[in-house]
């Protein structure tokens, strides 16, 4: 929406009756409801949303990042209700929404997969055939799958048909399309994606890459830019994967390759997602390229206005999703109101929210409070900067995942780079949460001593104390 003002543009916003009070409804010129909380009846009305475009004479519409913004059908509405849709044609939405049939269109280009089964699974021997020939463990996948659902992982061959029903279920359930299909499950992955941009007139550059290992039920919560060890020739040959891939499906707009990165730096294809990330900041910070103006030129039929030799990065970007939810509760939500909310400010801090002090964060949605942001020159200054403002932002009334993001930046293998999709699992008890907090006690203590004693010596400079004593206690 900030985007499109900028670029003089004015805006309509679209809520359901519990986010009447949303920042978005606020900031944008109009907004229309269009319907009770249930997604169901609210966001998910494609006919309703386009109503109230023709309405109020709206040309395009962007679909955001949840919702409809990957949904074939409501594209296709737009166009034929004579507007914009603000993202790729119906028909690269379609292709790329299906993991298998995304394989098959890639398969032309030299692009890395996966040891799998090209194919739904029809015979379950044959299928356990294949899975002995690729060695186990292997991952069950439902072709229509996203969110992390339909994803079973098979150690060995005695667990393969129980677990290949319960994949089955999920996915007839989750996405009434019960097709699933084996691939080798790698070990220690990591989760790195291309941002891609392409044009109407066949142009296509990728914005380097975005690491989004950390992640909790295969559900990213630290995304950071550049990654910490791809070389500058694997980032290159992934750019070039990727452009590919969004080749194959004539893609055009903001679109991200998602790839899976095993131990030896060797790279896989997993798949496209066809609209903007909630990640996409990053990206923003290390190239200076506003994506959402970007999607907005590429709808109006302009050319990009930049060749892949233009582009370049420039320090490094992390991200933390602040989620009403409680990380020593399993990570499940934890939704109500916002008794106290302060956002951290400062130099390198972007703060993409929706919500201020005293609004409540509904249960009916994904409850994101908040993307924090932190740029800084290396990594390291990154790193610190997202710690200042981690211990800035001040949330009360919801448990979130501030305190845990603190020890995600401070644990050794994250400083090192030597992480993997299994962080949370391997490294994260419920009762770090409680030590880091006892340390804080132990922190403010030794920082009330230290005032009271340097108020006794030099009762000027007290005021200037507790940040050097903090600042370095963080450093250890
Ligand atoms: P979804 O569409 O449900 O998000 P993805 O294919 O994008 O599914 O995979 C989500 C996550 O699952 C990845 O980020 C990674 O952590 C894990 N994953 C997917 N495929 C594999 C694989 N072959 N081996 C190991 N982990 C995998």
């Amino acid at each position: 929406m900030r985007s499109a003002r900028e670029m003089g543009i004015s805006t309509v916003a679209v809520f359901s009756e519990a986010d009447r009070k949303a920042l978005h409804v606020r900031y944008a010129d109009e907004a229309v409801c269009i319907g009770p909380p249930p997604s169901g009846e609210s966001y998910l009305r494609g006919d309703r949303i386009i109503d109230v475009a023709r309405q109020l004479g709206v040309d395009a519409i962007h679909p955001g990042y949840g919702f409809l913004s990957e949904n074939a059908e409501f594209a296709q509405q737009v166009q034929d209700a004579g507007l914009i849709f603000i993202g790729p044609s119906p028909e690269s939405i379609r292709l790329m929404g299906s993991k298998l049939a995304a394989k098959a269109a890639v398969a032309k280009f030299n692009i890395p997969m996966v040891p799998g089964t090209p194919d739904a699974i029809a015979d379950v021997a044959a299928a356990k055939q294949t899975a002995a020939e690729i060695g186990y463990p292997i991952l069950i996948k439902a072709s229509a799958g996203g969110g992390g659902k339909g994803m079973r992982v098979v150690d060995s061959e005695a667990d393969f048909e129980a677990q290949m029903e319960r994949a089955v279920s999920e996915a007839k359930s989750a996405f009434g399309d019960g097709s699933v299909f084996i691939e080798k499950y790698i070990t220690s992955p990591k989760h790195i994606e291309i941002q891609v941009l392409g044009d109407q007139h066949g142009n296509l550059v990728h914005l380097f890459e975005r690491e989004c290992s950390i992640q909790r039920r295969h559900q990213k919560v630290v995304e950071e830019a550049p990654s910490g060890i791809l070389t500058p020739e694997i980032r290159d040959a992934m750019g070039r994967s990727a452009v590919d891939v969004a080749r194959s499906c004539g893609y055009y707009g903001a679109g991200t390759v998602e790839f899976i990165v095993d131990e030896h730096l060797n790279y896989y294809f997993l798949e496209m997602n066809t609209r903007l990330q909630v990640e996409h900041p990053v990206t923003e910070l290390i190239t200076g390229i506003d994506l959402v103006k970007e999607q907005i030129r590429v709808a109006e039929n302009q050319p990009l206005s930049f060749r892949q030799e233009d582009l370049t990065f420039r320090g490094h970007a992390i991200e933390l999703r602040v989620y009403a939810e409680d990380p020593a509760n399993g990570f499940l939500p934890d939704v109500g109101t916002l008794q106290t909310y302060r956002r951290p400010q400062g130099p390198g801090i972007r703060v993409d929210d929706g919500f201020e002090e005293g609004m409540d964060v509904p249960i009916y949605y994904d409850p994101m409070i908040a993307k924090l942001v932190a740029y800084g020159a290396d990594r390291q200054a990154a790193i610190e900067r997202m710690v200042r403002a981690i211990d800035e932002y001040q949330i009360s009334g919801v448990a979130t995942t501030l305190a845990f993001g603190r020890l995600v930046m401070q644990h050794e293998a994250f400083l090192t780079n030597r992480f993997d999709t299994n962080f949370v699992n391997r490294y994260f008890q419920p009762e770090m949460l409680q030590e880091a907090h006892d340390d804080e006690a132990l922190i403010a203590a030794m920082v009330a001593v230290s005032e009271l004693q340097q108020e006794a010596t030099h009762p000027t400079t007290s005021s200037h104390a507790p940040a050097v004593s903090r600042w370095k206690q963080n450093r250890k």
